[in-house]
C-alpha cells in the first residue's frame, strides 16, 4: 500500500505491519514482522525496482516478536544494512528473548517459550529521543515512547508529517487506539507517552497494528488522549 511518494506499508506481512521508505534507489524498513517474513519484505522491495544493496538500515519501534522477527533473516542477506534499536530493548534483541516480560499474557508465553524467541542480533545502533536520521532521502526524528516496551520509540517522517508509531499507538476500525494492555509492560507509561506525542504536528499515522489514518490523525490521538482524562 502506497502511503506516500516512496513510501509504503510492506505487503504480505501478517499480524503486524512494517513500512519502506525509499528514495533515490535506496529503501529503509521500518520493522520487519514475524519470524519468516525476509522473503516478502525482499520481494516487495524487488516489485518497486530496489536492489538488495539499496537497503541501507532496519529502524526497530521496539523488540517484540511480530516487528523484530524477521531482522536476522534480512541482515543475512544484506550484511551492510545498519540495524537501530533503542539501547533499552537492544539487549533483548541481542539474546533473541523478546518477550513480553510482563502481564499474564507472559505467563501464558513463556510455557510456550519458542513463541517469544527470535533469531538474535547483537549488533546494533542506538536510537536516542530527539535524535534525527537522514536515510534514503527521508528525515526521520526519533522519539522515545517508553511504556509499551521500555525502548518503545515512534518516528516522525517530516517531509510528510507521518507517524510511525510501532505498538505506542494502534487503530481499530480507524481510531486511534492504546497499545494492547495484556502485552504492555507498563501501562501507565504507555498512556504517558502517547499523551505527549500530541504535542507533535503530524497528519498521517502508521500504526504498528490496524490500518493507517491517513488524515488528521493527530486529531483522532488528541481524542483518544481526551478519554483518558475523561475517564
Ligand atoms: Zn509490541
Ligand atoms: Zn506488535
Amino acid at each position: 500500500m502506497e502511503l506516500g511518494q516512496g513510501c509504503y506499508r510492506i505487503d504480505g506481512i501478517r499480524h503486524s505491519s512494517a513500512y519502506l521508505l525509499s528514495g533515490e534507489g535506496r529503501w529503509v524498513v521500518v520493522d520487519t514482522g514475524m519470524k519468516g517474513h525476509a522473503k516478502a519484505i525482499l520481494s516487495f522491495a524487488q516489485q518497486l525496482g530496489l536492489g538488495l544493496s539499496g537497503l541501507k538500515a532496519i529502524l526497530l519501534t521496539h523488540r517484540h516478536m511480530d516487528h523484530a522477527g524477521s531482522v536476522a533473516p534480512l541482515l543475512a542477506q544484506v550484511p551492510a544494512a545498519a540495524l537501530y534499536v533503542h539501547p533499552a530493548d537492544a539487549p533483548f534483541v541481542a539474546s533473541g528473548q523478546v518477550g513480553p516480560q510482563q502481564g499474564w499474557m507472559a505467563a501464558l508465553f513463556r510455557i510456550f517459550g519458542t513463541f517469544t524467541r527470535i533469531p538474535p542480533v547483537e549488533e546494533s545502533r542506538p536510537l536516542q529521543d530527539g535524535q534525527i536520521l537522514e536515510l534514503a532521502g527521508w528525515t526521520l526524528r526519533v522519539l522515545h515512547v517508553p511504556g509499551h516496551t521500555a525502548g518503545s520509540v515512534a518516528f516522525l517522517v517530516t517531509q510528510l508529517g507521518a507517524l510511525i508509531s510501532g505498538d505506542a499507538i494502534v487503530t481499530r476500525r480507524g481510531r486511534a487506539a492504546p497499545p494492547p494492555a495484556p502485552f504492555t509492560d507498563d501501562m501507565d507509561q504507555a498512556r504517558e507517552s502517547l499523551s505527549r506525542l500530541t504535542a507533535l504536528s503530524f497528519e498521517q499515522l502508521w500504526p504498528g497494528h490496524g490500518d493507517p489514518i491517513r488524515s488528521e490523525a493527530q486529531k483522532a490521538v488528541r481524542a483518544l488522549v481526551d478519554g483518558f482524562t475523561a475517564a
